[in-house]
């Protein structure tokens, strides 16, 4: 079996190419064209410029993904589409392209839950098997979840404000370094003293494993601004704690709540155990250390994909679609853009997880 892929939720306008075979799924081509050069003077990602930008790169996209694999759309087998959730000027501007590829050639359209995609990478990359765990740190999420099957999701916990990788682009900008902030922060973090500067861990004494990294943001901006008044101004040694101590924050944050999820997860008494991380937070090379740490405590696998998997791509979609496709089922052109789109809508609350 042969699927295109195609994404569009936020950003990023991806197409790719993905086929089953006896090996398992293998990528056939990916492309991914990025649109931060059209967002970058207003600070933020413009739903009504990306979903342009989208209308008109999408296609582009599709053929390029065909040619990078040599196939023609009749070499296909069905289209999966991201169907949320995101924004839905973009969302629908990937379903559009998509609905008009399946009337025009008559193969059938799958709707994709866009977080189903990053979830289901692992099996992708590492072959992993069901249960395993899952911790997807990003720009815009903070989730655990035990991934049961194609479509079986149990959200163990997550952030209840923001996510980690918005914490860390915050922390860039008023530190002074450039955009995106993580790889900023953590070069930065690498020549400063994390224990010098005290902040905060927000809701590790509670129990779950839910996060909260807000009030990290507020406290270093206090540091910071207790910093430059005492020394007149940001200075060169006084930066590098600053990003060091964010940093160590949020690794004792991330690592302590991964440690409640793997005892959660554990319980379930899956076969080969695994931990998987995506998302771009899963870049930070401190970060992985301290979960590869601990999954190697726990006799646990520890899988990250490249990053080139981690973020949003359009492989991940072509790949969730499959299963569906080869159960035969499809959703036809009524297939709606969701905004909205809980991964976990029908899962019953986990056993023993204390909230
Ligand atoms: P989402 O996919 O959840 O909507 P997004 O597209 O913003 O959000 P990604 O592209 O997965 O998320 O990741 C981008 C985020 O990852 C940015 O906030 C960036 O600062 C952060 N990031 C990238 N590299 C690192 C790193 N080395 N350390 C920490 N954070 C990082
Ligand atoms: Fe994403």
């Amino acid at each position: 079996l042969t699927i295109l892929g195609i994404e569009s939720s936020c950003d990023d306008s991806a197409a790719a190419v993905v086929r089953q075979t006896q090996d398992g799924p293998r990528v056939l081509s990916s492309i991914v064209r990025g649109q931060a050069d059209l967002h970058a003077a207003f600070g933020g990602v413009v739903p009504e410029i990306a979903a342009r930008a989208h209308a008109e790169v999408l296609d582009h996209c599709v053929e390029a993904a065909l040619s990078e694999a040599g196939l023609g759309m009749g070499d296909l087998d069905g289209i999966a589409v991201t169907a949320g959730p995101g924004l839905i000027g973009g969302v629908l501007s990937g379903v559009m392209l998509a609905k008009g590829l399946s009337a025009a050639t008559g193969l059938p359209l799958i709707g994709v839950n866009h977080l189903a995609g990053h979830a289901l990478t692992p099996r992708l990359t590492d072959g992993l098997d069901f249960p395993y765990l899952m911790l997807l740190v990003s720009g815009g999420h903070c989730q655990f979840l035990v991934v049961e099957g194609e479509d079986a999701f149990r959200r163990l916990g997550g952030t209840i404000d923001d996510a980690p990788g918005e914490a860390f682009d915050k922390t860039a900008r008023l530190l002074g370094l450039p955009q995106p902030g993580g790889p900023a922060v953590e070069a930065e973090a690498r020549q400063g003293d994390a224990e010098r500067i005290s902040l905060p861990r927000p809701l590790l004494d509670r129990p779950g494993c839910d996060m909260s990294f807000s009030g990290l943001k507020t406290a270093l901006l206090r540091a910071r601004d207790a910093e430059m008044a005492q020394a007149g101004g940001l200075t060169r040694s006084a930066r590098a704690d600053l990003a060091a101590s964010f940093q160590q924050a949020v690794v004792d944050i991330l690592a302590e709540k991964t440690r409640r999820a793997l005892d959660l997860y554990l319980e379930l008494a899956p076969a080969r155990p695994a931990l998987a991380v995506a998302g771009g937070v899963a870049a930070n090379g401190p970060i992985r250390a301290a979960l590869q740490a601990l999954c190697a405590e726990r006799g646990v696998a520890f899988s990250a994909p490249p990053l080139s998997l981690c973020t949003d791509n359009a492989a991940m979609i072509a790949h969730a679609g499959l299963a569906r496709l080869a159960a035969g089922e499809a959703d036809g052109l009524g297939l709606s853009a969701r905004p909205r789109w809980p991964l976990d809508a029908r899962a019953a609350p986990m056993i023993g997880s204390g909230k």
